[in-house]
């Protein structure tokens, strides 16, 4: 037997390896299975070529499990190795700044592993003592086994071992028990191994006979060596990618279509991408794309490597080609990730103005399922946005679909304001908003239903990127004023009744923290509602946006909703508030208002004629009596107040007619819904 020193600068690598990769213990098993994989094929390779002239026979990697000796065996009928090979691979692995690495990034294990192509070495993170026995394919070898108790110290000695290939023998250590549990290795090798190109056996075929479950002869192979990916497009139908489908997201529902890739310059890349039906949550759909290097299981967290808005798509990606032992980071500014993952965007948008070409109609079938997909990209990724523009729709509450462009046209003539503004009008709830919506399309305007998620983000987007245009609420404003086509007056009243009925009015309003009511006069028409509640579209989008961000924007998350009460007057009711009010207080607040207007005229002329002079010139019984008329004037003016809102309070109508219109709004409820069922009973 022969003694040596692996080959290493640092002291001693295996507790470093034990110490600071310990996140992903479990990968040891990858690592081995792939060499042992990696053997095989490249047996498999000789042998094509003429190299190796033996029998192949039997190639399945077996993994067995001693769950009482706790001990695994990853064992193949691969290359094998001799033992200068042992001492060239195993032995001297170049390990020079290790520490400082490994300090660098001991939370990713993967890192390292791959870095210094460690793979074998992992195996030293759950093992007390690693063994290797080999035969190499080459004629005349001599098998060999190598030992190593995870001291720098290792052995070497020939043994008798018939069969070509290696095994791996490990012997795992009392922190790692718990791999030595048949479901556990089942679970690992289902994740990592799933889609290994070489037959993996993991046990025995298993049946039920007579109540028990007994050992078949054959291997349980746990993986399929030709996913669906490595094969070609020509030879697959429909079912086979849907079966590949429900065998990697086996609760999901179907995916609305698929995308083949195959690229193999100027990098190599394979997969299939599915486009899942979208709800309306985007942060649960992420990270379900898995991430393969050569069949072998990498990650399912594919950010970095593609953009944002592609990690919401399902599917494998298989590629040699991405440098896994790097950080995020530095993945992002990698040559060929950029390559790939502008290559996969633009498969993704071919693909879907593929279909919105070729048949129109099923793509608008599909389009509440994709648009939040589309959408996202739309928002994050630029180069998308431009291809997304032309088959990216939007749906109007008659649920027709229409192209941005085409929309636009139709909608010029009609809806143009004075400004030249083209306005899109839109609703967000069908239900709630159907007055408004009403009140539309009596003026022959369209209304774009736009509720969802990222509906409010693509709607700056929109106003941002198609000229003079603005996207309005149906319930921000009157009809008449949602796309104000001339520069007319809008209330027949003069300034003083204005004055007055808002007093009267505003007396009866909700009065909360949360909303807060801003009157206003209208000449709507007598046909019209009497009263009817919008909401201003710009501060209501503020509010919308801050209750998605949060931070800067929370100053307008704080503040009250803001709501207009529009009063229309012309119509018959308010009319008869009008008279009403005049009847009753009609002539206190016309005295009001006359001593009023004379202690203005008083004041105004004194002001007057303090103008241009300094603090000191005017005579302090001037300053004195423009003190006390501000205050009359302040007194007279609560006064005046006072007697419009009684008799606000003391006209039914008032309230009966804020209320309706709250109604309307899906605004009333609890102690107020109550008042206003009893009161509308008392005036019935
Ligand atoms: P990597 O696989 O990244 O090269 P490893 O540490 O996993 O690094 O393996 C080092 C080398 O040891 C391999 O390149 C291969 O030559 C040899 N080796 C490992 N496992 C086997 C095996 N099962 N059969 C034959 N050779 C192997």
């Amino acid at each position: 037997m022969q003694k040596g020193h692996i080959g290493i600068t640092t002291e001693n690598i295996f507790p470093i390896i034990k110490k600071y990769l310990y996140s992903d213990h479990e990968i040891f098993l990858r690592e081995l299975v792939s060499n042992a994989v990696d053997a095989t094929q490249k047996l498999k390779t000789l042998s094509a070529v003429g190299e190796f002239k033996g029998e192949l026979g039997d190639l399945t990697v077996r993994v067995i499990l001693d769950e009482k000796k706790k001990k695994i065996t990853i064992s193949d009928r691969g290359i094998g190795m001799t033992a200068e090979e042992i001492e060239k691979y195993i032995n001297q692995i170049a390990f020079s700044g290790a520490n400082e690495f490994l300090e660098k990034y001991k939370k990713d294990a993967n890192s390292i592993i791959g870095h210094f192509g460690l793979g074998f070495y992992s195996s030293f993170m759950v093992s007390k003592k690693v063994e290797i026995e080999t035969l190499s394919h080459k004629d005349g070898a001599t098998a060999v086994k190598w030992s190593c108790d995870g001291s720098p110290e290792y052995s070497i000695e020939e043994i008798k071992k018939e069969d070509r290939g290696t095994s791996i023998i490990l012997y795992l250590d009392d922190d790692n028990k718990n791999f030595a549990d048949k479901n556990e290795i089942s679970k690992l090798l289902k994740k990592y191994c799933r889609f290994l190109p070489v037959e993996i056996g993991f046990g025995k075929k298993t049946e039920w006979k007579v109540g028990k479950e007994v050992e078949l002869e054959q291997d349980n192979i746990i993986n399929e060596t030709n996913p669906l990916w490595t094969r070609k497009p020509a030879d697959l139908k429909d079912e086979d990618y849907s079966k590949f489908y429900r065998d990697l997201y086996p609760m999901t529902d179907e995916p609305l279509f698929n995308i083949h890739l195959n690229v193999d310059y100027p990098f190599n890349l394979t997969g299939v991408l599915y486009f899942p039906k979208l709800k309306n949550n985007i942060e649960i759909q992420k990270n379900k794309i898995q991430l393969y290097c050569n069949q072998v299981y990498v990650t399912d967290s594919v950010e970095g490597i593609v953009p944002e808005f592609l990690t919401l798509l399902h599917g494998v990606l298989d590629s040699p080609d991405i440098p896994l032992n790097v950080s995020r980071s530095y993945l992002q500014s990698d040559g060929n990730v950029k390559k790939i993952s502008s290559h996969i965007t633009k498969k993704v948008s071919d693909r879907l103005e593929d279909i919105f070409k070729k048949d129109r109609k099923a793509f608008e079938e599909k389009w509440d399922d994709l648009k939040l997909f589309i959408q996202y990209g739309m928002l994050t990724d630029e180069k998308f946005e431009e291809r997304a523009r032309k088959f990216a729709l939007l749906k109007n509450i008659d649920a027709k679909y229409f192209t941005y462009d085409e929309y636009k046209d139709i909608i010029s003539a009609n809806q143009t304001d004075k400004d030249k503004q083209i306005v899109y009008l839109y609703s967000t709830d069908i239900e709630k908003q159907h007055a408004y919506i009403e009140a539309a399309k009596a003026k022959g305007y369209d209304v774009l239903i736009l509720d969802g998620q990222l509906d409010t983000h693509i709607i700056n987007h929109l106003e941002q990127k198609v000229e003079k245009s603005r996207f309005v609420r149906v319930d921000s404003d009157t009809v008449e004023k949602l796309i104000p086509k001339d520069d007319k007056s809008e209330s027949k009243l003069s300034l003083a009744q204005k004055q007055d009925l808002t007093s009267v009015f505003s007396s009866m309003v909700p009065k909360t923290s949360k909303m807060n009511f801003i009157v206003e006069f209208e000449s709507m028409g007598a046909a019209n509602v009497p009263v009817m509640i919008t909401q201003n579209e710009f501060m209501r989008r503020m509010k919308d946006m801050s209750s998605m961000q949060g931070g800067m924007m929370s100053f307008y998350g704080e503040m009250p909703d803001s709501y207009n009460l529009i009063v229309n007057d012309e119509h018959p009711l308010v009319e008869r508030i009008i008279s009403e009010t005049e009847k009753e207080v009609g002539d206190q607040v016309q005295t009001l208002r006359g001593k009023l207007s004379s202690l203005e005229n008083k004041q105004s002329e004194l002001k007057k004629s303090h103008e241009g002079k300094k603090d000191e010139d005017i005579p302090q019984n001037e300053k004195e009596e423009l003190e006390d008329l501000s205050k009359k004037i302040g007194e007279l003016n609560t006064k005046k107040e006072e007697v419009l809102k009684n008799a606000g309070q003391n006209n039914k109508l008032v309230s009966q007619l804020i209320d309706l219109a709250l109604l309307s709004n899906n605004m009333l409820s609890g102690e107020a819904l109550t008042k206003f069922v009893k009161r509308s009973i008392e005036l019935i």
